[in-house]
Formats: C-alpha cells, structure tokens, sequence
C-alpha cells in the first residue's frame, strides 16, 4: 500500500512537473476545471503618481470536482499579500503567472465558496506580441491618464482571476479608488461615488449584471467629457455614451467630428441589432471611451483611441468615411463580448467575426460593389503582407491548438483577423443564398450570446441551415 502510493504520488509529481508555461496559462488543468467561477468582487486603488495599484478580489465559485487545491492567475511581478478563506490565511504556491491555493479541507462539489486574494504592485506596461498590452499611465491635460489593455497577455497582467475563455463570472462588481480630480469610466452601471478614507481619493462603485471576459474588464481615468447619443429600438430608449478627452480648446471642427462619431456608432449598432440579433448588455450600458492605446473591445464600455487626432482608424479607401477601429470595437459586443470563444485557438471567433462585421457595415452603407472591392483589397494587402504566400507556416493558421496559451495569433500577420473574415465571405459566396447565410450568422448570435463556444458550434449551425456537410470546407479554410 505505502509503495503504491509512493508510486501515485511520484507520477502525480512528474505530470506536475511537465506542466508547460503554455499549459498552465491556456490549458484546463485539474485545479482550474474544478471550478465554475460566478463572481468577482474587485477593490482595488489605484495611484497614478507611484504607477501603482493595491486591493483585492474577491473570487465566487461553484466546485464542479471535489478539490482541495484551485488555480488561480495572477503575473509573477505582483505581489500577493494574503489569501484568505473563512478568516484564515491559506497557504499557496506561485508557478509561473500563476498560484495553486491549498484549502483546509476537500471543497465539497457544487457548494459555492468565495475566496480573498489580497494584492499589489506595480503592472506591467507594454508587453504582448502587440506591446500594447497593461497599464498605460500617460498625461492628458496635465492629469493623469491611466487605462488597461490585456486582451493577449490576460487580465492577470493586473488582477488575480481565472484566466480561462471559457469559464466567465456570471457577474461583477468593481470598486475602483483613484484621485478625485479623475474621472472614472468602468464596465456595467455606476453605482454610486464615495469619499475615500485616503486623502485625496474618492471610490467609485460599479456592477456588471452579465457574464463577461476577463480580459474586458477594465477602467478608465482621465479628464472626459460625456457626450449622449439617443437609441430607440423595439425594446425601447436606450443611451449610448461617449467619453471624449475633455478639449480645452474645441473648435467648431472637433465638435462636429464627436457628432460625427457619435451619429456612426449609433448607426452601426442599428445594423448590427438589425443583422445579428439585439445588443445584449443594454441592462449594464453601451459606452465608448477615447484612449492612448489603439481600441479594445471592454464589455460595455469599448475603448477606441483617439477619436480626434487618428480619425479614419485604419484600412478602407479614402471615400469610405468609417472609423474602422470604432466599428471594429463595436462590432466585439456581439462577436467576442456577447458570444466569446472558449479557447484562445477559436480566437477568429472573436476576430474573423468583428473584421468581417465592419465589411457588412460597409456593403450597408456603400453598397454592393464596394464591399467587394474592399474585401479583396484587404485581402491582397494582407497576402503581399506576407510575400505572397497566404499560409507560410503552421502557426500562420486560423486556427490555433487549444488547451494551451496560444498568443501568436495575434501576431503581426493577423491571420485571425484577414484571413477569418475572407471566409466568412467565401462561405457566404459558396453558400450563395444570403438569406441562408445571414440566418446562419443571426442564429449563431441568438444561440450563444452570453456563453462560450468553439469554431464546432458554428459549423454546427453552418450544416444544420445548410442541409450540408461543411466539416471538410472548414478545414481546408481554417486549419
Ligand atoms: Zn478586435
């Protein structure tokens, strides 16, 4: 008996030791699948004169095994205080950007337990393959601007979390305690504003009633202004918002882009209600937020930058006036935000999608001819990107391996992007019946908004409106 253990414990240990960096950060080892996460509760503080950030998470969750040890992420350069459980301070072990949380006793299944995890530091700023990725601490009318991006490294670059696509919080509630002088702009509704036991700080609360990816969480300070934009659908009168860096000098001109902006997001949340099926977060908000980081697609509160100074965003010929990383952005609330792949490999699903999305807006707007036009030129300019040759080599694909960290799909070459949203168009082509597609595209939102699919989910739809098989078309597309 005690031999065999020994045994169990030496194999137990050598499966331990070959886990991967790769595997911890992407993959669904026993310590993360034994466990649903339904919510976060997030103080933190955050000071932007020392770059630094203070507080702790509160982590909700369901067992779905047995367990006494849970995965949780958090990046190595952030120091973890305490983690706490009925009181009492756990023990923990730190492995990569990750720690393994041990528990008294064998959590028992489907019993909810909340964690504390009690933290700090100073983030990291521009990493990722995009060096766009963590903290941004700039200055904006001479006040700090501060935001986060960490779609590529994950939301553990800043906050202890489970770092895994495909298990979200049900809900959130964020409490963010920055200078009072700042404005704060977060996901979901503004509960309320406090003033801050620490000088000079005020706290401000929000609550997030929707599943969402850990890595749109965010928040935003800086000196906005907000401007409002009315939408009516069937469901009734909703507002967007626009959070504007605030101009000490506006001038007529920069007034009417802001109408400008303000009149093409409404526009194209109609289309994409219309194609797709209704925004599903209206019940928390629908905001967009100017930036210093390119755009990023936070649940509820898109970040787009500088709506201003960059005014055409990117790709599209002269006369097609879009902003195409507002759209882009936009486009995520049904692509990425509302329906979110669960393994960072599916990730076109997110990508392919939102790109795709702003062509269809094009076709709307500028009709037919110029749809087409658009798309193969984003298609020869990404294929002479790349010197001729659409997949060089195997990490060129769409899709990526699963069950491990697999951010060279956001690389330079954006496969994920160009290439899955030209086919979406050759499938549309080969379908060749748009009333067949666009269901297609409509059901696959009604189906799963606000769960987490794979790139099976969507061939399933594909052949179900089909009566086809389409499992070898996928293939020779995507992989
Ligand atoms: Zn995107």
């Amino acid at each position: 008996m005690k031999i065999r253990l020994l045994i169990l414990v030496f194999t137990i240990t050598k499966i331990a030791m070959a886990q991967t960096y790769k595997e911890v950060k992407g993959g669904l080892l026993p310590e993360r699948a034994c466990f649903d996460v339904g919510y976060y509760d997030l103080h933190l503080t955050i000071n932007p004169d020392e770059k630094t950030i203070k507080g702790h998470n509160v982590i909700t969750f369901k067992v779905v095994k047995a367990t006494k040890k849970i995965q949780i992420d958090l990046f190595k350069n952030l120091d973890i205080d305490s983690v706490v459980f009925e009181n009492k301070k756990l023990s923990y072990e730190r492995k990569f950007d990750a720690f393994f949380v041990d528990f008294p006793f064998e959590l028992e299944l489907n019993k909810n337990y909340s964690v504390a995890v009690y933290y700090g530091g100073k983030p990291r700023t521009n990493i990722g393959v995009r060096s766009t990725d963590g903290f941004h601490w700039k200055t904006y009318n001479k006040l700090p601007l501060v935001g986060i991006a960490c779609q590529i490294v994950g939301a553990s670059v800043w906050y202890p979390c489970k770092e895994y696509l495909g298990d979200e919080p049900d809900s959130v509630r964020l409490h963010w305690t920055v200078p009072v002088q700042l404005q704060c702009i977060s996901n979901g509704k503004l509960e309320k504003v406090e003033n801050s036991p620490i000088s000079g700080y005020k706290t401000s609360h929000w609550v997030v009633r929707n599943p969402i990816n850990s890595y749109n969480i965010t928040v935003y300070l800086g000196d906005y202004q907000k401007v409002s934009g009315a939408y009516i659908n069937s469901s009734g009168r909703h507002s967007m918002e626009y959070y504007f860096l605030k101009k000490t000098d506006k001038s007529s001109k920069d007034a009417e882009k802001e109408k400008f902006y303000v009149q093409m997001g409404l526009s194209f949340v109609a289309f994409c209600e219309k194609t797709f099926g209704e925004y599903a977060f209206w019940n928390d908000k629908l905001a967009v937020v100017e930036t210093v980081y390119d755009g990023m697609e936070h649940q509820s509160c898109v970040a787009v930058g500088s709506l201003r100074e960059n005014p055409m965003g990117y790709v599209y010929a002269n006369d097609v006036n879009l902003h195409g990383t507002l759209i882009h952005e936009l486009a995520h609330e049904w692509w990425g935000n509302a329906v979110s792949s669960s393994d960072m490999g599916d990730m076109w699903l997110h990508e392919g999608f939102a790109t795709y999305t702003e062509y269809l807006f094009i076709e709307q707007m500028y009709g037919k001819q110029t749809y087409e036009a658009e798309i193969s030129k984003m298609y020869e300019n990404a294929v002479s990107g790349l010197g001729g040759n659409v997949y060089k080599t195997q990490t060129d694909k769409v899709l990526a391996p699963r069950n491990v960290y697999s951010n060279y799909v956001f690389g330079m070459q954006g496969q994920i992007y160009w290439a899955g949203a030209h086919f979406l168009h050759a499938l549309r082509k080969e379908i060749n019946n748009d009333t067949v597609f666009f269901d297609i595209l409509r059901t696959f939102y009604e189906r799963y908004k606000k769960k987490t699919v794979l790139t099976e989910n969507f061939l399933q739809i594909v052949n179900e409106k089909t009566n086809k098989d389409w499992t070898q078309y996928f293939k020779n597309g995507l992989e």
